[in-house]
């Protein structure tokens, strides 16, 4: 498709005009050129000294999710699961990969948040349809037993880290299962720098090692992880939705409320905006600075499940144990993915 064609919008999701703004949302004068063909310039990028037309910027952005990709040993004929939500993280990072020509199926995880699920696998559903896409949707419920928020409502522990526990496994689970190697995420140069920022301010040494755009796998079960997008902004991605019409869910989960992720982020969106390109050379340069990541043989296998783990009984088992055994309506008893 070409750049100047836009596809269409879903109803209730974000609506894109044809109007291309600015990050900040700051119109540039009608003589500013683009830095690389020097027709008219609409979209400028500080962080990067440079001011593009759409068509630039498009070549731009691919050029940074290639050079991405090429750090990853992904081969060029194999399959790539996408996980995607319906934001535009993981729906740019889906098209984006399919615009570059790999071959991609999607993932969607029904969480169970009233309203929230249900608009975000609308949104996941109009856009693999819009472009031909294959996915396949699991519900944490069907799966498990229980719903992000049932578990909530049972649990003491901050919803976030059960949500993403549980998602990871899960997904884990179905890379093998649809006989794939290799899993993307949405993750993007604000969230990796945000992140970084978090565990070197609590001195998380083990995460801070793990970070990585490319991890490998460390056991049978476990897929390899990639994130195509850890080199462009969020700012980055949500022009290219706009520029390439990208429909995605707007609005973040109601659960996600005082997540202190958050706060590192708008610490560094503080420092971008005084001195542009912050982000990219705190992150770039942890990165180039430590080794290639290596398969960390650590693993062992739980015995309740078969899915890796530290030690000999996975997160999700212990997690599922405890809810069993606390007082509420009947569930079941094993956490098999249900055939399709
Ligand atoms: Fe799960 Fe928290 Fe993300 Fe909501 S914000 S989807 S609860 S991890
Ligand atoms: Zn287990």
């Amino acid at each position: 498709m070409d750049v100047n064609e836009r596809e269409g919008t879903a109803p209730g999701l974000a609506s894109r005009g044809n109007r291309i703004m600015l990050h900040e949302s700051r119109p540039l004068p009608e003589t500013a050129k683009c830095t690389r063909c020097r027709k008219r310039a609409v979209i400028a990028l500080p962080s990067h000294h440079a001011n593009f037309c759409e068509e630039c910027f498009v070549f731009f952005f691919r050029r940074a999710v290639l050079r991405a990709m090429k750090k990853f040993p992904v081969k060029a004929d194999e399959t790539i699961l996408v996980a995607v939500s319906g934001g535009k993280d993981s729906l740019a990072a889906w098209a984006v990969l399919q615009d570059l020509g790999y071959r991609t199926k999607g993932v969607h995880l029904n969480l169970g948040i009233p309203g929230f699920s249900e608009a975000s696998e609308e949104a996941v559903a109009a856009f693999a349809g819009k472009r031909n896409l294959p996915w396949v949707g699991y519900s944490i419920e069907a799966v498990f037993g229980y719903s992000i928020p049932d578990i909530r409502r049972r649990v003491r522990r901050p919803i976030c880290s059960v949500c993403g526990m549980i998602k990871r496994q899960l997904l884990n689970r179905v890379t093998i299962r649809e006989g794939l190697r290799v899993i993307a995420t949405g993750h993007n140069l604000d969230d990796e720098a945000g992140r970084l920022l978090g565990n070197l301010v609590r001195n998380r040494r083990d995460y801070i090692e793990k970070q990585s755009p490319y991890l490998p796998s460390a056991h049978p079960r476990l897929p390899e992880k990639i994130k195509p997008l850890y080199r462009v902004s969020a700012d980055e991605i949500r022009t290219y939705c706009r520029v390439r019409g990208i429909a995605y869910l707007e609005g973040a989960c109601p659960l996600s409320r005082g997540a202190t992720s958050h706060m590192f982020k708008d610490a560094l969106d503080m420092l971008e905006g005084k001195m542009p390109g912050t982000k990219r050379d705190f992150l770039f340069a942890y990165l180039d600075a430590r080794p290639a990541p290596k398969a960390v043989e650590d693993f062992g296998t739980c015995e309740q499940c078969g899915e890796p783990c530290y030690g000999t009984r996975c997160s999700v088992c212990t997690l599922l144990d405890r809810l069993r055994e606390a007082p509420g309506r009947e569930k079941r008893r094993d956490a098999s993915i249900p055939p399709e």
